[in-house]
């Protein structure tokens, strides 16, 4: 039989929920730390040192079930994230009888085609077919073999803005992915913000990957003490319950005739944060459901 080996670091603050989060899809999931407080006069008093981190493992058969497995358990990780909990490290996924694993892992990923833009890993060539914009991500970057509903959802609504608004905030950037494609569809310059300082790292090494590093610029931190300008295009693709916290902020980095794409929206949650939106002076221009997740391209009102 073949298992697959799930293993996440966490501090001791996130590793319930990690754990919680694998159990879904193994049997069930153990918690090793990294590091051990010992006591040379005591050798039976070895706790876990709870500042250290932890790593959370967990087994599941490598059947066809996988990789939807893997990739929901991506999806909810990236969520616990988003949710501003402590930092959660990478899903790192392993075969645990084959050795050749560490580099079948990326017959995995395929290039993603959302409209006319397609995302490709870094390590693929794909050949760009008529009208197509590519752009170039390092997937342990994104997540997963599929970019996020709420993603794409973003990806989508920003290829109908025609001109592309320049310049652009990206509020919560992660890899960059929004970004870099409004770079790609048009704008000029770009600006990305986060308050994981991996994403800074992240987002700026996919932007150098797309020949873009001249034009996106990252900031570690909140929109809250954001780069202090209005832009004509601000995408914040995070969860509903920041989108309702943050629509001050967000509307205050807003040019006069500006717009803000909002995603990360849970549907039940949708009217809340256009209740927000609009407290805030815009008003909803367009939606778009995928599922059970909603973006939405909003406008100042009146
Ligand atoms: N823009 C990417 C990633 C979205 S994940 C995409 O669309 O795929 C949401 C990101 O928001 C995470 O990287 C998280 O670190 C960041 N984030 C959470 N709270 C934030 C805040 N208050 N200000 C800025 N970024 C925040």
């Amino acid at each position: 039989m073949r298992w697959l080996e799930l293993s996440v670091v966490a501090d001791s603050e996130a590793v319930e929920a990690v754990s919680e989060i694998l159990g879904r899809v193994s049997e069930g999931t153990s918690v090793q730390p990294t590091r051990l407080i010992t006591n040379p006069n005591d050798e039976l008093a070895v706790r876990d040192d709870p500042a250290s981190p932890y790593v959370v493992t967990a087994h599941l058969l490598d059947d066809p079930a996988s990789a939807g497995a893997v990739e929901a358990t991506e999806r909810a990780l990236w969520h616990l994230q988003a949710f501003g909990l402590r930092p959660v490290g990478e899903l790192r996924v392993r075969a645990v009888d084959d050795a050749s694993w560490a580099e079948t892992w990326k017959d995995h990923y395929v290039p993603q085609r959302i409209g006319r833009l397609v995302v490709v890993p870094s390590w693929l060539d794909e050949p760009r077919r008529d009208g197509e914009v590519q752009i170039v991500l390092d997937p342990g970057m994104a997540f997963g073999t599929g970019l996020h509903p709420t993603t794409r959802g973003c990806l989508e609504l920003l290829q109908e803005l025609d001109p592309m608004p320049s310049p652009v905030l990206d509020v919560g950037t992660g890899s960059g992915i929004l970004a870099i494609a409004a770079l790609a569809l048009g704008a000029t310059s770009a600006a990305g913000i986060d308050t994981d300082e991996l994403s800074v790292e992240a987002s700026t090494a996919n932007a150098a990957r797309n020949g873009m590093a001249d034009r996106f610029t990252a900031f570690h931190g909140s929109v809250e003490a954001g780069p202090d300008a209005a832009y004509p295009l601000v995408v914040a693709n995070l969860v509903a319950a920041l989108l309702v916290r943050l629509a001050p902020q967000l509307v205050a980095h807003l040019a006069p005739r500006g717009v803000l794409i909002a995603s990360g929206i849970i549907e039940p949650r949708a009217a809340e944060v256009v209740d927000a939106m609009r407290g805030a002076g815009l008003a909803v221009a367009q939606r778009r459901d995928d599922g059970e997740w909603v973006s939405l391209r909003l406008e100042r009102a009146g």
